[in-house]
Order: C-alpha cells, then structure tokens, then sequence
C-alpha cells in the first residue's frame, strides 16, 4: 500500500517456540496448556541455587530452523542475560543469545504481485519464554508454565516495503519451520509470534526513518493491517511537521490501529551480561551436518519440482501448503508414472478430505485406484467414486470396483453386442452412415457410452463402430 506518496518499511522479529518435550534449561514438561502453574521447578521459577542446564533438543531444533533458512551456524554460540523487570519473568532476567547467537545470515525468498524478492535474515538466537499473566475478575494471575519453554528469535533486515510483502514473509517462514519440524508455528496459541517495526519514507526512497515496533502481533492479516495502520500514522505526522518518536506499541485487534506502549528499550537498558552458569555451546561442521542429514527438502524446493514436473502450480503450492500433504504426496510420486494426474486427484479428492477430518485414503489406496485411473481400467468418475468409497469402508479400490461394476468394458464381444444394440435404437444415423455421412457414427458410439453406463472404454467403442459400418 502506498499512502499519500509514503511507503512503509518492515522488518520483523519473530518467535517461534520449538516444539521440545522439555523446557529450554530444565526438564519440565514444554507442552501447551495445562493447569496453571503445574508444570515448574526450582530452575523455571529462578530460585536462588537452581542452575540451568541446556536442553540439547532445543539447540538441535535450533541448528534445523537455521538451515532451513539457510543460515550460516556458528561452532561457538554463548549465552547472556537480558535484565527486565516483568511479573511473569520471576528470575528477573532471560536467558538468550544476545552477542554470539547459534546462527547468523540467512534469508527467505518471498513472492507477492511484485514478483520475487530475497529478505535477508540478520541472525537466529535461542532463548527462553516469559511466562503468562491471566486477569480473572479483578485478580491478575501469574502462570509459570511457560517459562522456560525454549523459543528461537529471528530478526530480519528491514527489506520488506508494505504490508503484502511482510505477509508473504511470514507465511513463508512458517511453511519452511513446519517442514523443517522445528515448530507447530501456531500463531493462535503463541507459538509464532511477531513484532513488526516500520518506518515511512515517500516512495522509491533510500534511507530509513526513525521506527517504531508493534509488539505480539498473532496472525498474519493482523501484520498486514498493523502496517498499513503505522504506515497511515507515521505519514500523517510527518506530512503535518511533527516528528516520529521511536517506541513500542501494541496492535489493537478491535480498533485495528496500533497505540502507544512505552518508549523503546535501549541494548543498555537490558544491562546484558554473559550467563555465567551456562558454558559456551558448541555446535561443530560434524554435529550440523548430522542435523542436516536428518531434514526433508524444503518446501519451495519440492514446489519447484512438482512444477518442472507438469504439476500446475496452484496445485503445486496447495500440496506444499502443509507438511502432511507433501509427504503423503511424495510417496505417491515415487511411483506414479504420470505427476500431473496423480497431483490433479490428489489436489480434488484426498487434499480436502484431510482438512475437513474426513477418513481419506491410505497412500496405497490412492495409488491403487491412480493406477487404475491411469492404465484405463476405470474413469476418472469411477476413479474419485472410489477414492471416497475406500476412505469410508477400508476396502481396497480394486475389490470395491469389482463390487460395484466400474472397471473399463474392454470386451470386444461385449462391445460389439452394445453397438449392434444401439445401431437398432439409431435408425436414422444408420440411414445416413450408410449413405456416406461417417460423422453420424458419434450418435452411434454416444448411444453404446450411454448403454455401457459411460463403462465401455472409448477408443475400443470406437474401433468396434468402424468394423461394424465397414
Ligand atoms: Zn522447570
């Protein structure tokens, strides 16, 4: 979006919590939810005496999401404390990666209706969640259970310019994290946060203006209306004489405009210091590229290869849209002779049955019934009639199409017995077959298509007409 000739140019911090079985430094339980304040321990909750401990899960989940964003790991990473006072950080610090993070410089490529761009990322640290304040009535209740839970930030370069671009980052991102399993990146429950920081320049311009960040923003159209909302705001300012102040906001959701926080922290505010009870991690060429044989290709490398397969590339993008539909179809492909006809019932028929909760297909009843499909045994009618069927009953396509009479009619004497049955109904195409007009032998094969119930198969049918009239 373009605003009074101003432009709006983002950068982004995301955190996404790593889906570990344990806490970042303890071995508390990670998971989501639970009863409040039930999953903690003297280290979670910065007793005096507990002493931390990496969760090596974490550092590995952390080495995936680097590389999957093609980041350059460091065999040395350290830790640090940033000191702020909040009432759900009990131990009056975090534990991060503030001077030497695990990863550095990578990027993310992005398409939008401005055609492709490469937004760099500065660096990928490890740190540990804050916990959570709930308010109930007048009381405010502090929950520990997600203290400590392991989340690693992602601090980009301010490349992104407007709302749309800033979007497709962040579906981006999330896409290459849920591939690369690091994350169940779901912005609902917290698990991909960002914070947004923009500043206006008028169009095409170079520099950069002072920025404000606009914190905790849980879904990606709310990103979208948050900048375009700052871009309104800042240039209104600008363009009125009056001067950015850089601060922190909060995006609200019913008012659809960003208000003001607090002034922006400082590094110096933070007072950070190196976590002395933590020693420096090491992540060496052979541990990365152990972690490395252990990843999947990444989702816009397997797009790129369905479409230089002949896969349309909406059809491509849908199937590398989530983790479950890539895999299912890519053990589909290792044996489909034809890609795009496999892609095209698997897009139709099976990719909605799994996001609607459907019972769907197993793999092998999918490429069952695609090889049917493909070797003519069946239509494409009969194809997705039995690819539901199979899903409901369990049955394998092969039995149900003998049960329910859908394979291919390939018998030449059953054939011939349908084209003498529909020469008799067709008089009049007779008539004039016999008078030199062949074009009227389609009434005759669309006679024998409706008596076989759309079963015979079309080429035999036709062959049949021919040897019938010669
Ligand atoms: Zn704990």
């Amino acid at each position: 979006m373009i605003y009074k000739g101003y432009e709006a140019v983002v950068g982004i911090e995301v955190h996404v919590e790593l889906k570990t079985k344990e806490k970042a430094f303890c071995t508390c339980s990670a998971e989501y939810g639970g009863e409040m304040n039930s999953k903690c321990c003297p280290v979670c909750l910065g007793m005096p005496g507990a002493l931390p401990v990496v969760n090596p899960e974490a550092v590995k989940l952390a080495v995936k999401a680097g590389l999957a964003l093609g980041c350059e790991t460091s065999e040395i990473s350290r830790f640090d404390r940033k000191h702020y006072f909040y009432p759900d950080l009990p131990k009056g610090y975090q534990i991060t990666q503030f001077y030497d993070p695990i990863c550095k410089n990578g990027e993310v490529k992005i398409k939008t209706s401005m055609g492709e761009k490469t937004v760099r990322i500065e660096r990928l640290h490890i740190e540990e969640d804050a916990g959570k304040l709930k308010r109930d009535g007048d009381l405010l209740i502090i929950d520990h259970n997600r203290c400590g839970v392991p989340l690693v930030e992602i601090v980009t370069y301010p490349d992104m310019i407007g709302s749309e671009e800033a979007m497709a980052f962040v579906n981006e991102l999330r896409r290459t994290l849920l591939f690369a399993e690091v994350s169940d990146c779901k912005m609902n429950e917290g698990s991909l946060r960002c914070d947004v920081n923009v500043s206006v320049r008028p169009v095409g311009g170079t520099s950069l203006g002072r920025r404000c960040e606009i914190k905790n923003i849980n879904s990606v159209s709310f990103i979208g209306k948050a900048i375009d909302s700052e871009l309104k705001r800042q240039t209104d300012i600008i363009l009125s004489g009056g001067k950015i102040v850089t601060e922190t906001r909060r995006f609200s959701e019913t008012k659809g405009v960003s208000e003001r926080m607090r002034d922006k922290e400082t590094t110096a505010d933070y007072k950070y210091i190196r976590e002395p009870d933590i020693l420096p991690l090491k992540t060496d060429r052979e541990y990365v590229e152990r972690v490395r044989g252990e990843m999947r290709a990444l989702p816009c490398e397997i797009e790129a290869e369905l479409i230089a397969s002949g896969v349309k590339k909406e059809q491509a993008e849908l199937i590398c849209s989530e983790p479950m539909f890539a895999d299912c179809f890519e053990k589909v492909k290792l044996s489909a002779s034809d890609i795009p006809a496999g892609a095209n019932l698997f897009v139709s028929d099976v990719i909605p049955k799994m996001t609607s909760g459907d019972v769907y297909p197993s793999v092998e009843a999918f490429l069952q019934c695609l090889h049917m499909y493909l070797d003519g045994e069946v239509n494409i009618v009969s194809a997705r009639e039995l690819l539901k069927l199979c899903g409901k009953t369990g049955e394998s396509p092969r039995d149900l199409a003998g049960k329910h009479g859908m394979f291919m009619l390939r018998d030449e004497w059953e054939i011939m017995r349908l084209v003498e049955e529909a020469a008799e109904e067709c008089e009049s195409a007779v008539r004039e077959i016999k008078k030199g007009k062949l074009t009227a032998k389609k009434v005759i094969v669309g006679q024998v298509m409706k008596l076989s119930r759309g079963r015979a198969e079309p080429r035999a049918v036709n062959e049949a007409v021919d040897r019938y009239f010669q």
